[in-house]
């Protein structure tokens, strides 16, 4: 059985002092639902102390983002041992990144096996733009993203993975995928392509959850497939109760 998975993407969003607040207004009733695994992404200016008020508590906390470089003259980056002093998660390849910093499946890459080789597990995001999905390129992009962002991974690294099928045209628009459909895409395109690449036993136990203008409203729809093991959530992570009732919706 795979464990639910729900975390928070807060994009670039709170200050410091903002995002104690908002952890401390969550964090009680968060705690309760302990059959999930939750996840907090601030951004790193906040992960020291989010971090802080996360230990003990059951949550962990996930950076959005960081290098693939242990040390060095990278100004303005983030390490990956400098995210695992805060962090047990990842975020690697958003949408955002690969459309707005150009990331490619090749450097995605690379940042999933060094945030492995640090023990951080990686939450992987994959998903098709409206463009390649309107001229039925879901198929294609999809497993090129699973088969190069994986490449050169072992079964017991890749099994330790979270993947985040994130459908572009449904990140921030309020248009979200049908719970069938992104079932399809996970089982036939995702976790087949795993099979394909690391055997049926790593292709069963990974998680994969849905993203992509999840709601309090509309979760039940995604969690109640039977390929999808939780979510990655933006907007509605800022927003406490929201948040808190899509945690306490994914209990199986
Ligand atoms: C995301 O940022 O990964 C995301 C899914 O955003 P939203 O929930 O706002 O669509």
């Amino acid at each position: 059985m795979r464990k639910p998975f729900v975390a928070g993407n807060w994009k670039m969003n709170k200050t410091a002092e903002e995002a104690t607040a908002l952890v401390k207004e969550m964090l009680p009733e968060l705690q309760s639902v302990a059959a999930v695994e939750r996840v907090l992404c601030p951004p790193f200016t906040s992960l020291m102390i989010v971090s802080a008020l996360l230990t003990g508590t059951g949550l962990g906390t996930g950076a959005q983002n960081m290098h693939w470089e242990a040390q060095g003259a990278f100004t303005g980056e983030v390490s990956p041992r400098m995210v695992k002093e805060f962090c047990q998660y990842v975020i690697l390849g958003h949408s955002e990144r690969r459309t707005y910093f150009a990331e490619t499946d090749a450097l995605i890459n690379k940042k999933i096996k060094a945030a492995l080789e640090v023990a951080l597990t990686p939450i992987f995001c994959i998903g098709e733009t409206l463009e390649e999905n309107q001229a039925s390129r879901t198929a294609e992009v999809v497993i090129r993203q699973v088969k190069e962002g994986l490449a050169g991974l072992t079964q017991e690294q890749a099994k330790g993975i979270v993947i985040a099928y994130e459908p572009v045209w449904a990140i921030g628009t309020g248009l979200a995928a049908s719970g069938t459909g992104a079932n399809a895409v996970v089982k036939d395109y995702i976790r087949s392509t795993l099979e394909e690449m690391f055997g049926r036993q790593v292709a069963d136990a990974v998680r994969v959850l849905y993203g992509g203008s999840v709601t309090a409203a509309n979760a039940s729809e995604f969690f109640e497939q039977p390929e999808i093991d939780g979510a990655l959530v933006g907007g509605a992570s800022l927003k406490p109760a929201e948040f808190v009732n899509i945690v306490k919706a994914a209990v199986r």
